[in-house]
């Protein structure tokens, strides 16, 4: 390696040793500077224990590297041998990463029968990103946080899909436990007897879906907060969602109508 300044190995050592790095007194220091001095001196007092572990990898790093006085050269373990750089590799890398640390809502919200909209609003939610009031203040949408419809707490999506009144009435009616629940992990709420595991996670989102657009009657409809109309409100929005299933499995859709009719 050369003397020169080595900005790629300053960045690679970002990734490959995060702790160590953030410890570096000159984060863009040539790999001839940090070899002609003891390592311990180009980082700062004193180092975490990840950091001290991090150390005593680069160290044995660093006592394999011999200088040359030649012209720099650069290497990326993702590049051709002749030298260039190509996204598909990377990306086929990158995805191969994805594989081994999979998305954790990835099949509840992707992998359902419900329509678009209704995926596109999980996706947000699980993230705790649909827009609440919560969310909107961080954004400094609204001046303040606090729920509309009961005016006791701030509108969070644990708020708004799990507890505030309606919704654990709503989800008590359906025997759904919600009391250790969270949004990022709708998915775990244990499902009733009555409500088929066929297609549960569809039905899990049609709830969630009902809660939210049973806010916005609230808020943006003026119309009063009501258990009996956010259950028609499913029923109705069930039997249009059982034409999405095949039509083997409508009875799957018969069995929800049933649930949130019995509950009325
Ligand atoms: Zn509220």
């Amino acid at each position: 390696m050369h003397g020169r300044r080595i900005e790629y190995c300053s960045r690679k050592g970002v990734f490959t040793f995060p702790a160590l790095f953030t410890h570096a007194k000159e984060p863009d220091a040539s790999v001839a500077k940090v070899c002609s001095q003891p390592l311990m001196g180009h980082f700062a007092y004193r180092l975490s224990h990840i950091a001290t572990a991090e150390l005593a990898m680069l160290e044995e790093i660093v006592e394999e590297v011999v200088l040359q006085d030649m012209p720099d050269c650069r290497k990326c373990p993702l590049a051709e041998k002749d030298g260039t750089l190509r996204a598909g590799p990377i990306y086929r890398a990158r995805m191969s990463l994805q594989e081994n640390t999979p998305c954790p809502f990835y099949k509840f919200v992707w992998s359902n029968c419900a329509p678009p909209r209704g995926r596109f609003f999980a996706w947000l939610l699980v993230q705790e990103k649909i827009q609440c009031k919560t969310n909107l203040r961080f954004k400094n949408v609204v001046d303040d946080a606090e729920c509309e419809v009961c005016r006791v707490a701030v509108e969070s999506p644990y708020h708004l899909i799990l507890h505030r009144t309606i919704a654990t009435q709503f989800w008590a009616k359906l025997g759904i436990s919600v009391h250790q629940a969270s949004v990022s992990q709708l998915w775990k709420l244990d499902r009733p007897p009555g409500v088929p595991a066929q297609h549960y996670s569809t039905f899990l989102l049609l709830c969630a879906w009902q809660l939210w657009k049973h806010r916005h009657d609230v808020v943006f409809r003026s119309q009063e907060s009501s258990l009996l109309r956010l259950l028609l409100s499913c029923k109705e929005e069930a039997h249009l969602w059982s034409y999405r299933l095949l039509r083997q499995d409508k009875e799957v859709a018969d069995a929800w109508c049933h649930v949130f009719c019995s509950n009325m």
